[in-house]
């Protein structure tokens, strides 16, 4: 199985994880909640729970956007220090 590394729950739904993906046109890295797909695109507004916001894609969008972030992704961003590994 692929290992997703998230940062911790999600500060809304409280359910999922803050997945962390990588944007394939931005080549940035974001947290993603597996549940609600809320989104932070950095640290400290998820730490501080603001700027949190949603994506939705209409059918036009149907080309990948984003993966999951793979630890190269990561490393050197700010959200190395957070991440927790698991899958
Ligand atoms: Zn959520």
């Amino acid at each position: 199985m692929e290992k997703v590394y998230h940062v911790g729950d999600c500060p809304v739904c409280r359910v999922g994880m803050m997945e962390i993906v990588y944007d394939l046109y931005t080549h940035k890295c974001s947290a993603e909640c597996d549940e609600c797909c809320l989104k932070f695109d950095s640290i400290s507004d998820y730490l501080n729970k603001k700027n949190g916001y949603r994506e939705f894609f209409t059918v036009k969008d149907n080309l990948p956007k984003e993966r999951t972030a793979t630890l190269e992704d990561i490393e050197d961003t700010e959200w190395i220090d957070y991440i927790i590994e698991s899958g």
